[in-house]
């Protein structure tokens, strides 16, 4: 007998990466319209919990209005023999994975930014209550993860008792991240990589350091070990760090063996502290973007839950797609909040020194851990909304970046280089222009230039 005939739509590992639209959608939990969702992991001890039970606090999904948006929350408590707290942080991250083999659901991001959508066609087929969500979650659970002998789940729509629980999952989180502050790479022998994402970036492999968070915000080192230890063949691992080949840009032999091997030889490198050259792949699940912006040589940071544009004009998903899939793209870095409280934040790039912007939100969550100038010199929203208005803002500011501007680039007399190149034309067989990070390769092209105009400008990094 299948493990999920009494429900009513089919699981499977199939639906992960099914998009539900507003069209087609009978609810939506969570989502950026609500301030206040999240789910959470709580570890227990055995006599504290009652195997399987599935409570649901506010309106069952039947009850929801069709094509409404509701906050929500999801509390699973595990327990065990070899369960311990380090473990809450990788449990958690499951729900994503399991939540998306159900036909019919989509789940986006983790923690205090879920964001969920049940489909008409799924609730049609009789998929109305949060009980076949959380029996399909208890089974998986016990039967992928054998550590857990016990689980309850509860669901709450409620929204006093989302915004209550919600609060506490906060402090929660923040206990969980605190814990490896301090903590620093060269002290511990073992990183530990994560390969949960690899189902739609199969090319990414998140190398979780003391100091260096996972893209995700959801694993820190001490989860990695924990996990490790209990299912060392799951999608958590360690990682052994082998010799330091750099240790400015975080440059380690076993970092790069191992990633070479779990992505098939697609990625052999790797550099952690820099958006630069072979920089951590990226998946899609990061919290925040760190994007380059040449105009002024500086990053800008925006985080998912930003709703407008950036300084460049572009919103978090056209930048957010620049460099997702796994992929390792020069100044396109996906990055967890956690990682900007670290003192290896793009240390290679030059740090705290290198970042020009960030949405005011994400400023003020991090302040603590920012140096006192950058507090003062690294725009928001509210003081630069263009790339021409953050030039002034770092002016005035005596933003460090600007001693790496070229404006007083040594120009060849007009004179002498119109000479050279008046009226030319320049056949190429390969051209390449660069800007915006974006490149433009041009293959077999003649190009007619009526004025060449040659400038030599200062090494960038
Ligand atoms: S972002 Fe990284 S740590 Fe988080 S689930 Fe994906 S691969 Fe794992």
């Amino acid at each position: 007998m299948s493990m999920f005939e009494d429900i009513p739509v089919d699981v499977g590992v199939i639906y992960e990466g099914e998009r539900i639209r507003r069209n087609n959608m009978q609810i939506e939990l969570g989502g950026p319209k609500q301030p206040a969702k999240f789910e959470l992991v709580r570890a227990k001890k055995m006599d504290e919990i009652e195997d399987e039970k599935v409570t649901i606090i506010g309106p069952d999904l039947k009850d929801l209005p069709e094509g409404g948006n509701v906050p929500f929350g999801i509390l699973i408590e595990v327990a065990g023999k070899a369960i311990e707290e380090d473990l809450e942080g990788v449990v958690e991250r499951r729900i994503h994975e399991y939540c998306n083999f159900v036909e019919g659901i989509m789940h986006l991001n983790q923690r205090y930014d879920i964001w969920i959508r049940v489909s008409k066609k799924a609730f049609q087929k009789g998929l109305n209550s949060f009980t076949h969500v959380g029996k399909v979650l208890a089974r998986l659970y016990k039967s992928e993860l054998p550590f857990i002998e016990k689980i309850q789940i509860t669901f709450i729509t409620d929204p006093a008792k989302v915004k209550e629980l919600h609060d506490q999952a906060m402090d929660v989180y923040e206990a969980r991240d605190a814990k490896a502050r301090g903590m620093k790479d060269d002290e511990v022998d073992t990183f530990y990589g994560c390969t949960l994402c690899q189902s739609f970036a199969p090319t990414h492999m998140c190398v979780i350091t003391p100091q260096r968070y996972s893209n995700c915000g959801s694993i820190s080192w001490f989860d990695g070990r924990a996990s490790a230890q209990v299912d060392p063949k799951g999608p958590v691992f360690a990682i052994e760090k082998g010799e330091m080949l750099d240790a400015e840009k975080g440059e380690f032999s076993g970092i790069n063996e191992t990633i070479k091997q779990k992505t098939l030889g697609a990625v052999d490198r790797v550099w952690m502290y820099t958006g630069f050259g072979y920089p951590h792949t990226s998946c899609g699940c990061f919290e925040a973007m760190a994007f380059y912006i040449p105009e002024v040589e500086g990053y800008g940071i925006v985080d998912r839950g930003f709703k407008g544009v950036t300084v460049n004009g572009l919103p978090f998903s056209t930048l957010a797609d620049s460099g997702a899939g796994g992929r390792q793209v020069d100044g396109f870095h996906g990055i967890s909040i956690e990682y900007m409280r670290s003192p290896k934040f793009l240390e290679a790039d030059g740090g705290w020194d290198r970042i020009v912007w960030m949405p005011q939100s994400v400023k003020d969550r991090v302040a603590e851990f920012m140096p006192e100038t950058a507090k003062t010199n690294v725009a928001t929203e509210n003081d630069a909304k263009t790339v021409d208005e953050l030039k002034v803002f770092l002016k005035e500011k005596n933003h460090p970046v600007l001693q790496r501007w070229t404006e007083e680039a040594e120009e060849v007399p007009e004179a002498e280089a119109e000479e050279a190149a008046e009226g030319t034309m320049f056949p190429v067989s390969t051209a390449t222009v660069s800007a915006g990070g974006f490149k433009i390769i041009f293959k077999n092209a003649k190009i007619h230039a009526e004025k060449v105009i040659i400038k030599r400008e200062k090494p960038k990094r």
